[in-house]
């Protein structure tokens, strides 16, 4: 698999990880979490197919960011791509790299498909979100069961300290909503 369903992609964003990064949100998800925030990501179009060679071109024209952080949809049901891009990401730049996937890292490690992503992701946070649970208290977590999990050393827990925020962009007739909105 050398193509990954690109759902919407952000050049840059301090909400979805520390520092600035790009945010690639990735469509597809069969979790379907009441209440998620990203229902328009559940299904994916096949004009969304890009290669992973062109996402990367995207990534690496961006200057200034110190990562990318990829979202969903669910990242983790196209580990086979993800893999593949990230194995350039990591050989082409020294950007960081942040994961959110509904999966636990219980259910990461029974599937080595999707373990495999792991070795190319330095930070993760893993999880169903739970509307129930819903919290703003911890920055990048969206429900208290969420977990983050430094797969490196290149963060230190003292970068994710701090309440969550949202954020709204108008750019020409488009409403982004980026952060952690109410659900
Ligand atoms: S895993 Fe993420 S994208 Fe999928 S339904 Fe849950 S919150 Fe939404």
């Amino acid at each position: 698999m050398n193509s990954l369903y690109l759902g919407d992609w952000i050049e840059k964003t301090d909400l979805e990880g520390p520092g600035l990064r790009a945010a690639l949100f990735l469509s597809g998800c069969s979790l379907r979490c009441p209440g998620c925030c990203n229902p328009h990501l559940f299904h994916r179009k096949k004009e969304q197919l890009l290669p992973v060679s062109e996402v990367l071109k995207l990534v690496t024209s961006v200057l200034g960011i110190e990562g990318i952080s990829v979202l969903g949809g669910e990242p983790l049901e196209q580990s086979l791509a993800l893999c593949n891009f990230l194995s350039l990401l990591r050989r082409d730049t020294d950007l960081s790299v942040m994961l959110y996937t509904g999966y636990t890292m219980e259910e990461i490690a029974k599937d080595k498909t999707k373990a495999s992503v792991l070795p190319f992701v330095d930070v993760l946070v893993d999880g169903r979100y739970q509307k129930e649970n819903r919290s703003s208290e911890q920055k990048f977590i969206g429900s208290t069961n969420q977990k983050l999990h430094l797969l490196t050393d290149r963060y230190q827990a003292s970068d994710f300290c701090g309440p969550n925020f949202t954020e709204f962009r108008l750019n020409k007739q488009e409403l982004r909503i980026l952060g952690y909105p109410v659900s």
